[in-house]
């Protein structure tokens, strides 16, 4: 088993990391930046060490330095939780070459799923269906326009490395088409040093449902079953929930099996996600695998029952998964918002700065998984998520009514969250029917007034 384990990441999912260990015995090392000193994961974890300054590029993304703290740590293996590093199969090798477990699947698995590009192909290959676009990527302009136009527009143009919606864009017609290819080839090339993209063919107001995967070092691989991640705003999730209020067992079942056949044959190890868009007749395409923890992983921990985080610490010590896809049951309806340092009233600009009082809710059903805390400064440098607010109950009405009373009882004072904004969704018609597409966002803020986007203040406070 591993004994010890440096978690190569920072806020609420470091924290998530420092816990799950801590119930299995194993110790952690920390690392941190250096405005992530008073963060609640350098607090908590056995040790820390800090690797560098601010900006991501001088710290958590320095796999040198990773690797050094790691030596010096003398830890068994690395957790890369998510973004960072954890799809960096250069940095899993490296991990493989100091003899240091990497918390996921192998360098030749990250490539040929990582590159977006790659992982249509594996897709293809596993029988799965995927959406119409072009053979790989495309580089030339007439090259990408014509087949563009035989595909049919709309279409998405996407960044082979893309990732958070980045990189994206879409193209209504011809005309268009140009300015949008060298858009999405400047943006990709700006985040991802890597401006290679491709073409597919844009789906109408689709459903996002993901199937999260469990997969052994035997050759075992599960589904637990899926998450409805169509609450989107710029291709961004906001809100996750499982089961999907748009999936038949039967579609269920068939996108199950069509995402074990993916990771089965791409050799799968570890837990990961196999992301598909629906459109309204039910007919599913494979978008993409993700090759590490998500963000939104607690939903299908509170549906299964099962803590996914401690599983991959299982898998890489090479624990055989102990239960059988029939074992897997889904229990509850659970729904997540992500409560992120975002202004709802202004475009959703980003508001970092200090918390003053923090009161996160609490009672049945109620989940928060966070690193923040009352005094806490929220440094401008990475990700505007502070926290993930989950709740869950026997029926989807149940979860939701406990979502909107939840987020009611959420105090982060000093500066601006998705809190309220969350809640106006939870008594929306649309979304409480289970119709909700990936355009639900997008038509809600039309519909909706801005000032239902503002915290009522409690009385005694
Ligand atoms: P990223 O890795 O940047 O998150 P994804 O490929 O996972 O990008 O897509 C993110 C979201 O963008 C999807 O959930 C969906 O809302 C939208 N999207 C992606 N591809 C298409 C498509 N072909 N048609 C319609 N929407 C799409």
């Amino acid at each position: 088993m591993i004994q010890k384990v440096l978690i190569a990441n920072r806020g609420e999912i470091a924290l998530r990391i420092v816990r799950a260990c801590r119930e299995l015995g194993i110790k952690t090392t920390a690392v941190y930046s250096t405005a992530d000193e008073q963060s609640l994961h350098v607090q908590l974890a056995d040790e820390a060490i800090c690797i560098g300054p601010q900006a991501s590029i001088d710290s958590y993304l320095k796999a040198d330095r990773i690797i050094s703290a790691a030596e010096i740590a003398d830890v068994d293996a690395i957790h890369p939780g998510y973004g960072f590093l954890s799809e960096n199969a250069a940095f899993a090798e490296k991990c493989a070459s100091c003899k240091i477990k990497f918390i996921g699947p192998s360098p030749a698995v990250i490539r040929s799923m990582g590159d977006k590009a790659m992982g249509r192909e594996t897709a293809m290959k596993a029988k799965a269906p995927i959406i119409p676009g072009s053979d790989g990527p495309i580089d030339n302009e007439r090259e990408a326009l014509e087949t563009a136009k035989k595909i049919g527009f709309p279409v998405i143009i996407k960044a082979v490395a893309g990732g958070g919606g980045k990189g994206m864009r879409l193209a209504h017609n011809a005309v268009a088409f140009g300015r949008e290819f060298n858009a999405a080839r400047t943006e990709a090339e700006k985040a991802f040093g890597n401006g290679s993209v491709y073409i597919e063919k844009y789906i109408q107001e689709p459903r996002h449902i993901e199937f999260q995967i469990l997969a052994d070092q035997h050759g075992k691989v599960l589904h637990l079953g899926e998450r409805d991640c169509s609450i989107q705003r710029r291709h961004q999730k906001l809100i996750e929930e499982a089961p999907s209020p748009f999936l038949t067992a039967d579609l269920r079942n068939r996108m199950g099996k069509a995402a074990i056949r993916i990771a089965e044959s791409c050799g799968y190890e570890n837990a990961g996600t196999i992301e598909f868009l629906v459109d309204k007749d039910g007919n599913f395409f494979f978008i993409e695998m993700n090759t590490r923890i998500q963000v939104e992983h607690g939903v299908t921990e509170e549906v299964t029952g099962i803590d996914i985080v401690k599983w991959q610490l299982r898998i890489a010590s090479g624990d055989r998964l102990d239960f059988n896809q029939k074992d897997v049951k889904i229990l509850r309806h659970a729904i997540e918002c992500r409560i992120n340092a975002e202004d709802p009233t202004r475009n959703f600009c980003p508001c970092p700065g200090e918390i003053g009082l923090y009161y996160p809710p609490g009672g049945h059903g109620v989940r928060v998984d966070s690193h923040c805390y009352g005094g806490y400064r929220i440094p401008p440098y990475y990700d505007s998520m502070i926290a993930k607010l989950i709740t869950f109950g026997h029926t989807r009405e149940i979860a939701m009514d406990r979502m909107n009373r939840a987020l009611g009882e959420y105090l982060i004072r000093g500066i601006h969250t998705t809190a309220p904004f969350c809640r106006a969704i939870m008594s929306d018609p649309v979304f409480r029917s289970g119709q909700a597409t990936t355009k639900f966002i997008e038509d809600f803020l039309v519909r909706t007034s801005k000032d239902s986007f503002q915290h009522d203040k409690p009385k005694h406070l």
